[in-house]
């Protein structure tokens, strides 16, 4: 007697899911944040017609469009609107959704204005051995991780069109300790993409494709660690 689960009917939709499964980029599940960061009342950088927190949401929103494409793919944004956000509420967002990463975009300004400060930096957790030991290896481990992928986005950055061909720099890939590092005890890294106080970031920022080519290559870069996990 073949009992219910044992159907035809089931064997070949075991024998479909096996298939999705083997298909390049649909052979996981992850769940990512992506967190645009301030909004509403709390603009973040402003420099002329340019304020941090549209531009975070863009990115943001760019970003999402590519990864849902992606089988296996969960995508939970901080923000989906000009929404202003407590620490808490963010806090609560990111912890609901339960991630396998975070990812959070910032654009900078620098108040000497040097021409040398542009280009995307990459922060990753710093570790903070003062914390109680127990809580400490929890961190130190996600704090690895997060540097892991930290690294991973870096790479694949200095081979990217973005860098070689738009010329959009690499600033820096350092641990910080920030304040949205320690809503979260997932891997978390944070993109300050660009500089609002360059010309040069400026001039790219302003170019819709080179936006688009930003969004789709942090989407594409999620979307490789997450098959790699
Ligand atoms: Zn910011």
């Amino acid at each position: 007697m073949i009992s219910r689960n044992g159907s035809p009917r089931f064997f070949s939709a075991l024998c479909m899911s096996l298939f999705l499964m083997l298909l390049p980029g649909s052979a996981f599940s992850f769940t990512v944040v992506i967190d645009a960061g301030h909004g509403g009342a709390e603009k973040g950088a402003v420099h002329g017609d340019l304020v941090e927190k549209d531009l975070c949401l863009a990115v943001a929103r760019g970003v999402r469009a590519h990864l849902v494409k992606r089988p296996g793919m969960r995508v939970v944004m901080t923000r989906e609107d000009d929404a202003t956000l407590s620490w808490e509420e963010r806090g609560r967002i990111i912890e609901e959704a339960d991630p396998d990463l975070i990812v959070s975009l910032h654009f900078n300004t620098d108040i000497f204005m040097l021409a040398e400060t542009r280009g995307l930096e990459i922060y990753y957790p710093a570790d903070d051995f003062g914390r109680p030991s127990k809580e400490a290896i929890a961190l130190f481990d996600r704090n690895n991780r997060s540097f892991a992928f930290g690294k991973f986005l870096r790479d694949r950055y200095l081979r990217s069109p973005l860098f070689s061909e738009w010329k959009h720099d690499l600033n820096l890939f350092s641990q910080r300790d920030l304040k949205i590092f320690r809503l979260t005890a997932a891997p978390i890294v944070l993109l300050e993409i660009a500089y609002l106080t360059s010309a040069d970031d400026r001039a790219r920022i302003c170019n819709g494709q080179f936006f688009d080519d930003m969004a789709r290559f942090i989407a594409a870069v999620i979307v490789e660690w997450a098959a790699k996990k």
